[in-house]
């Protein structure tokens, strides 16, 4: 019997073809390890210092960060301004601006809306007018800020000073590599790519040439419109967004987590059109606003908002409330505590446990006086009594409860826990029924505790040593 030669199966193709090299994820193979990892493999370059400053420096970022300034310095010294071109100077300043702030940002580098392909042009477009570099080299550089915050692989790693996270960072050949950051997602996007290829001539219309010609062909003002509506713009617009790294994490407050250095200051969202709620920013990158009240300055957040309401922007992503407010609370916690960790609370262990014949016999050398279970030494305060040294004495060695809390007078709350800093000893029997409420003083009926401070008085110690609840 001989075999007949069967066909070879058909080649079974892939559900998913294998994705490019520009389309896998950059950060798809990297170990779990990977800061340590890397921070111990790559070596970063040598600090600057006098003698190797000229050679580390990046002196396209440099002459950029140089010239443009110098223009405008000489420029706005010899030119006169006409209303006209300051008006539009402003007005381009915003439009560049936001090219960064709503586009290059809060869109490319988060991804927090969805934007039409026009409104995506357009925020290529006006961002080119910013100088600040592509879309996917910022976004990139961006994305490494928020997943390495205030680390040697953080671009701009506040903890350098506040130079360094401003500028300094880009005038000099970066010390290390940015910690990696998937772009993958912008490397398949038409308009990054597009923008990446026409960039330089991208930077030059909408940099210099757009700001010059406008105002030249509509009043006449080419050198204006190319010293203020450009040079002194692009200063402007430099240092504004500049700010995002630099001031924002290091002016203002941590109202919703204060592990790392990124701030919320009203200064600051003034100078970088509205992404000075940055401490709110770094918790919830993904949401579309960085104020979150309607009153805070962030006109980036208005101009998308105005943008959905136009058609031209959608899936507007917002955290959930719930969490926001989880995030301040636990900040606000976090100072009550440290006010209740300043503050000397009455003594509540280790209290001697009197028998009422005691306390009898110790309150005729010393002015004791028994209120709500504890006994009280008044003797610096009894000259001091608002309601006078008789009512004080007429209690020593007495049970004073009634008559402080109503029955003569319904004592204050300070008077309550100024009270309790004078105890000195438990009777034996504890309170009348009915006080047990009273025993507290108001100042510790509601207290910040910590997680670990919230066990069951009969803690594991107890079961452990084999006392049992009962022990
Ligand atoms: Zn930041
Ligand atoms: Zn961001």
């Amino acid at each position: 019997m001989s075999s007949v030669p069967q066909p070879p199966p058909p080649a079974v193709k892939p559900f998913n073809p294998p994705l490019t090299k520009d389309e896998q994820p950059a950060d798809i193979d990297i170990p779990d390890n990977y800061v340590a990892y890397t921070l111990k493999k790559e070596k970063a370059l040598p600090p600057i210092g006098w003698h190797n400053w000229y050679q580390e420096l990046n002196y396209l970022s440099f002459a950029i960060l140089t010239v443009t300034p110098t223009i405008a310095a000489i420029g706005a010294y010899t030119t006169k301004l006409r209303w006209e071109t300051a008006v539009f100077a402003v007005f381009y300043y915003f439009v560049t601006g936001l090219g960064i702030t709503a586009g290059y940002h809060r869109f490319w580098a988060h991804r927090s809306y969805n934007a039409s392909k026009p409104l995506q042009y357009f925020l290529a477009v006006a961002g080119a007018g910013a100088v600040e570099g592509s879309i996917k080299w910022w976004s990139r550089g961006h994305r490494a800020h928020h997943r390495y915050t205030d680390t040697e692989l953080d671009p701009y790693n506040a903890h350098k000073g506040l130079f360094w996270s401003h500028v300094g960072w880009m005038l000099v050949k970066p010390r290390r590599k940015p910690g990696v950051a998937d772009v993958s997602d912008l490397s398949k996007s038409e308009v990054v790519r597009w923008q990446h290829r026409w960039y330089i001539w991208l930077i030059l219309g909408m940099g210099f040439g757009l700001p010059t010609i406008l105002p030249g062909l509509l009043w006449g003002d080419w050198r204006g419109g190319y010293v203020y509506a450009g040079a002194l713009r692009l200063c402007f617009v430099h240092h504004s967004t500049f700010c995002v790294n630099s001031l924002a994490h290091w002016l203002g407050e941590s109202p919703f987590d204060d592990k790392h250095t990124p701030r919320d200051h009203v200064i600051t969202a003034i100078v970088t059109i509205g992404e000075g709620y940055h401490n709110f920013h770094h918790q919830f990158p993904m949401d579309y606003r960085n104020a979150i009240k309607w009153y805070q300055y962030d006109p980036t957040k208005w101009f998308i908002w105005v943008a959905a309401q136009l058609g031209l922007a959608s899936h507007l992503k917002v955290f959930p409330e719930n969490e926001v407010k989880k995030g301040q609370l636990t900040m606000q916690l976090k100072r009550l505590r440290e006010t209740q960790e300043n503050l000397t609370w009455p003594q509540e262990t280790d209290l001697p446990v009197i028998s009422w014949q005691s306390f009898q016999d110790q309150a005729q050398k010393r002015p004791l006086i028994l209120v709500a279970g504890f006994i009280h030494d008044v003797a610096s305060f009894i000259d001091d009594h608002p309601g006078g040294r008789h009512l004080l004495v007429k209690h020593i060695g007495k049970d004073a409860s009634t008559a402080f809390f109503g029955g003569v007078y319904d004592h204050s709350n300070a008077a309550h826990n100024l009270l309790s800093m004078m105890r000195v000893g438990v009777l034996h029997g504890g309170a009348p029924h009915g006080l047990e409420d009273k025993a507290i003083p108001p100042s510790q009926r509601l207290r910040v505790a910590r997680y670990s401070e919230l066990s069951s008085p009969y803690s594991s110690t107890a079961q452990s040593d084999g006392e049992g609840m009962l022990g």
